[in-house]
């Protein structure tokens, strides 16, 4: 089955009860038993609900792995994944993460005995310099956020093969629409699914995906075990959302394309950053292991000043100004002064992220009202 029938089909089947073709929100905290240890297979909502059995069934098929396990946001399944690990083992992560990732990395886990280091990655054979005995998994996003950096996930599980350690891939800013880790060769694929999976801005939700029938029960024993478990309502907003991610995706492909180029002839703008440029650094790998370049861009200006960025981030009207992505409206956000704000400027500024960087995130609009509103608020 290709992705689009598998969207709409895979994990649901019509309500046996009452043939209703949508999921049923179960909105209970436990099952009847009809004699003690006698159930259906359900026996208290913490450990099991259907509404969420359907979603994880459909998340790992339109992962190509086997098994989805679902959490309350993003963070949760990365906790969760993190939880795998034991005090003493490191992990190697790339210098360019989600903040959260980073925070509960270092504020965390650094306290239970992990620990760290963090890599340039865009060479994957950086990797190699930072692995010992005590090595145990290699953790990557790509594209990342906001520089839209592309790391080769095959390369990576290459190296990760050879060594005996587990690639996880946080594959939230590609969707399994763009990219499948796990046909790369990643072991764990994590999503937060707040973003493009669930697709409306309306629900917070994370979720993994593996094929190893071992690492499954380890997480759902986990999953379990720690209770960051998603309600039934998120688990059917997600489910929705599904349903609607090929159609989506293919649109924000298109505005993604239509205002990458707006951006990078208009004669205020310094830089685009979007990996579907023929000239981007790491444009061949995304063409190698991405089916598109997304809706996520980020540009600066040649006056490369906090007013000049504010002067264009409030002066848009459909692109809101908020922090997330990957909703079905377009938003517009600052990193130096919102979701990065809290590196020191130097350091901020040494990695690119200079006070001008704006980031897109494109919606499903029509593209010549965007590009408009991008006109107007630059100038
Ligand atoms: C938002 C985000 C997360 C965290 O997900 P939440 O659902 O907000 O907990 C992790 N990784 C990436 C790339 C994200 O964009």
């Amino acid at each position: 089955m290709k992705l689009g029938t598998k969207l709409i089909h895979a994990g649901v089947t019509p309500d046996p009860s009452t043939g209703a073709i949508m999921t049923p929100i179960f909105q209970t905290s436990t099952y009847v038993q009809s004699a003690p240890g006698q159930h259906k297979g359900y026996e208290y909502a913490r450990t099991q609900n259907p509404t969420r059995d359907a979603l994880q069934n459909a998340l790992a098929a339109i992962e190509n792995g086997k098994f989805g396990i679902s959490f309350g946001s993003g963070l949760a399944a990365t906790d969760a994944v993190m939880k795998l690990l034991n005090p003493g083992d490191e992990v190697i992560a790339s210098n360019d993460l989600y903040g959260g990732t980073y925070r509960i990395f270092t504020k965390i886990f650094e306290r239970y005995g992990i620990k760290f280091h963090f890599a340039g990655m865009q060479d994957a054979q950086n990797i190699r310099n930072y692995i010992n005995a005590n090595t145990k998994l290699i953790w990557i996003e790509t594209p990342t956020n906001p520089l839209l950096n592309i790391i080769d996930i095959a390369a990576c599980a290459q190296i990760a093969g050879e060594h005996n350690l587990l690639l996880a891939v946080d594959n939230t800013f590609a969707s399994p629409y763009l990219q499948n880790p796990l046909d790369l060769g990643a072991n764990i694929v994590v999503h937060s699914a707040t973003k493009y999976l669930g697709g409306h801005s309306d629900v917070v939700h994370g979720a993994i995906i593996v094929k190893d029938e071992e690492l499954a029960k380890q997480l759902y024993f986990i999953q379990n075990s720690c209770g960051a478990v998603p309600g039934p309502q998120d688990c059917f907003l997600v489910l929705r959302g599904l349903k609607t991610l090929h159609v989506r995706m293919q649109r924000h492909c298109e505005n993604g394309a239509a205002v990458a180029h707006f951006l990078r002839q208009h004669a205020k703008v310094e830089k685009v950053y979007w990996c579907g440029f023929q000239d981007h650094p790491n444009h061949d790998i995304a063409k190698k292991q991405m089916r598109g370049y997304g809706g996520m861009i980020s540009f600066t200006l040649k006056d490369d000043s906090i007013e000049a960025a504010t002067k264009v981030l409030s002066g848009t009207h459909l692109f809101s100004l908020a922090e997330s992505l990957g909703g079905v409206e377009s938003l517009i956000g600052h990193p130096a002064s919102m979701t990065h704000a809290s590196i020191p400027r130097e350091e901020r500024i040494s990695n690119g992220l200079v006070d001008s960087l704006i980031r897109l995130s494109v919606g499903i609009e029509d593209a010549d009202d965007l590009i408009a509103d991008l006109s107007k608020a630059i100038g």
